[in-house]
């Protein structure tokens, strides 16, 4: 059965699933698997559709000594072991610049263009670019698929894209892009299913994972998001501070002395819940913790989301509904109830046995915005989009070969 690989690289590890492409055309995921402890510790892991291990290894840290070689022995593993050749692979790619409104087949160009938005997400974009140009250089012939966390929001009027910055410095990129976009592609293309009354409405979606933001979706587009230029913008997340004033980072430069790399791990990694609390970037730990430095942290969290739900009504000039997704959203009932009590302004009103059941309807039947818990699903969504753009290829050719 055709099978695609669908690959997530960070700094020290690669996520990848593979989905079956059954005969009706739907993608069924068959392994979900990592390898992390790149350059400490390399680990192969993964599952099978019912949770089964299949895999449980380490290596040598000479043997796997980057994301590329990783995602090579994941591939070996998968080709040998259980006999899954992808006909295709698609890639999470952080950043797409302007350039990019919908995912793109890899190409030695394509990857030159990507390469450009590197120090717009410096933590990200190198390894999510090294697997592509490594397989592209050893499988020319295999089809590769960049899919982008911005794209889904390239559609933006030019008053939400846009800093109060001189003009020239938008023309050269720094624009309020907008990133978790394809977890809000997903949740945007489940709402006619999940939801249909509202899915072409105005819609709040709030991605509260360790990356957190939100969208504001109308017609199934996104008009406004809570992050920017980088992943740093919005919501406080686990390390990552969220909205902050310019003028505290050039505090940081004055009068700490910080330098550029400095700044860039203090922002990206100490701050958030973790800096804080000072005890942990991690929501469940958080709200295990009986020091009232974590219930400070999960406080000001929940009040920044309320914050940001103001901000995105506005965007939307009113709200028809409001969606909980990724880690914390679809799995704290305490969290959501929280963020619930600071939306009752805008006609919120939780339904408490739907929400500690997790349902996925969690407002009362008299709630003016109806709550929703939508778990996100961005393999799903990367798979189908390699697969469309594999038969647009194979469309085209086949369009190109009856042209006479
Ligand atoms: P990412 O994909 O950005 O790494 P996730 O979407 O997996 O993050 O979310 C991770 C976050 O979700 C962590 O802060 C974790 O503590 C939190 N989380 C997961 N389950 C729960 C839970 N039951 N209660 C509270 N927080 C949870």
């Amino acid at each position: 059965m055709d099978t695609i690989l669908v690959t997530n690289a960070g700094s020290s590890s690669v996520k990848f699933q593979v989905f079956a492409l059954e005969p009706n055309g739907a993608l069924k995921r068959e392994v979900r698997g990592q390898v992390d402890g790149i350059g400490s510790r390399p680990r192969l892991r993964a599952t099978g559709a019912n949770r089964a291990v299949l895999v449980d290894r380490t290596y040598e840290n000479d043997k796997l000594r980057d994301v590329a070689a990783a995602l090579a022995t994941a591939g070996a593993w998968l080709r040998e072991e259980l006999r899954i050749d992808p006909i295709a692979i698609g890639h999470r790619v952080v950043h797409g610049g302007p350039d990019y409104s919908r995912p793109v087949r890899v190409t030695a160009s394509v990857l030159h263009r990507l390469e450009r938005y590197i120090p717009l997400a410096p933590l990200h974009q190198p390894y999510n670019l090294a697997p592509m140009r490594s397989i592209l250089a050893s499988m020319p012939s295999l089809p590769q698929v960049a899919c982008f966390d911005t794209a889904f929001h390239r559609g933006h009027s030019a008053l939400a894209d846009h800093y109060a910055l001189p003009v020239s410095l938008y023309e050269e990129g720094v624009r309020r892009y907008g990133f978790h976009g394809l977890s809000y592609e997903y949740i945007a293309s489940a709402l006619p299913q999940v939801a249909p009354e509202i899915a072409a409405k105005r819609v709040i979606v709030a991605h509260l994972g360790s990356g957190a933001s939100m969208c504001a979706l109308e017609h199934g587009r996104s008009v406004e998001s809570t992050l920017g230029f980088t992943a740093l913008d919005g919501l406080p997340m686990g390390t990552r501070p969220g909205q902050l004033d310019p003028g505290v980072v050039l505090y940081l430069i004055s009068e700490k002395g910080m330098s550029p790399a400095q700044l860039q791990d203090f922002l990206y990694r100490e701050c958030g819940l973790k800096g804080l609390s000072g005890i942990s970037n991690d929501m469940r730990e958080l709200q295990e913790n009986s020091d009232p430095r974590a219930a400070f942290a999960v406080d000001y969290f929940v009040y920044r989301v309320g914050l940001n739900a103001g901000m995105l009504a506005a965007a939307l000039q009113g709200v028809d509904a409001f969606v909980f997704t990724a880690g914390i959203g679809e799995n704290s009932p305490k969290i959501r109830a929280a963020i619930a009590s600071r939306l009752s302004w805008l006609g919120v009103s939780l339904d408490a046995a739907a929400n500690a059941d997790n349902r996925t309807k969690i407002s009362r039947s008299d709630s003016r915005v109806p709550v929703y818990v939508v778990p996100t699903d961005e393999e799903l969504m990367i798979a189908r989009h390699t697969l469309s753009l594999l038969q647009e290829g194979s469309t085209a050719q086949s369009s190109t070969a009856r042209t006479p």
